[in-house]
């Protein structure tokens, strides 16, 4: 139900935690992160408050200066750390926010094997058939995100990629949001007030390519296209 992403220079995990309390008004029944760190994917997710999952940190902590969080609302699968986000293949991990309504359809293709009910794990098995075909993160996460029906936010992050975020949108708010030397993908102005005062709202259909450097973004033809950056103030 609210999804935080970072490109930093800091550690994400603490970051990311602070991001999805403010996200907790959405309502949500379970949490999780992950980040990347020398190159190696990694997450941790808990049942419940989010406090929980702040608690499992401490006995087990994830470092790392990029990665993507999630609270979830549990929509297909019952609330259980299989089925909390992010899901996860070898390579890639994803936050989703929505429902994926052609999932079974698509798990048909992407076999699995399975961990979760939900609907979302198909992003992932998809998404690592297409890097197992050779593509670049990017190319094999637009190629998952032009199979998928239904609403979706979604933040993509990848094995060996600790300055690489894809952010997509149908139907959920999704926001880039631009720091100095550091990036940020959130649901809402709440979620990111604190981390900067720059957003660029994606549109329907739009898809985001996040570098520290910076954001480019696409249309749902494809074609890269500009987003106005607006100033925001949120008491932090
Ligand atoms: N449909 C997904 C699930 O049930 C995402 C739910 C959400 O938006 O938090 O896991």
């Amino acid at each position: 139900c609210g999804i935080i992403g970072i490109l930093g220079k800091h550690q994400a995990a603490p970051i990311m935690v602070e991001a999805l309390k403010r996200l907790e008004y959405r309502g949500y029944d379970s949490a999780g992160i992950a980040t990347v760190e020398d190159g190696v994917l990694d997450r941790r997710r808990a049942v419940g408050k989010l406090v929980n999952l702040a608690d499992l940190l401490v006995t087990d902590p994830l470092s790392g200066f990029a990665g993507i969080g999630h609270t979830r609302w549990a929509t297909h699968g019952a609330p259980s750390v299989a089925n909390a986000h992010p899901h996860r293949a070898d390579r890639v991990a994803v936050v989703h926010n929505g429902i994926i309504e052609n999932f079974r359809e698509l798990r048909r293709e992407a076999s699995g094997p399975y961990e979760s009910e939900t609907d979302t794990e198909v992003i992932v098995r998809l998404c690592e058939l297409f890097l197992e075909d050779g593509m670049e993160p990017q190319d094999a996460a637009f190629a998952t995100i032009d199979r998928l029906e239904g609403a979706y936010a979604l933040c993509f992050l990848f094995d060996g990629e600790p300055d690489l975020l894809i952010a997509a949108r149908v139907g959920s708010p999704l926001a880039i949001g631009h720091g100095d030397n550091e990036m940020f993908v959130g649901s809402d102005a709440i979620a990111l007030g604190p981390l900067t005062d720059r957003l660029t709202y994606l549109e329907e259909g739009d898809r985001a390519v996040v570098t520290r450097a910076g954001v480019r973004i696409f249309d749902a033809d494809g074609r890269q296209t500009n987003r106005e950056m607006k100033r925001i103030h949120v008491d932090a």
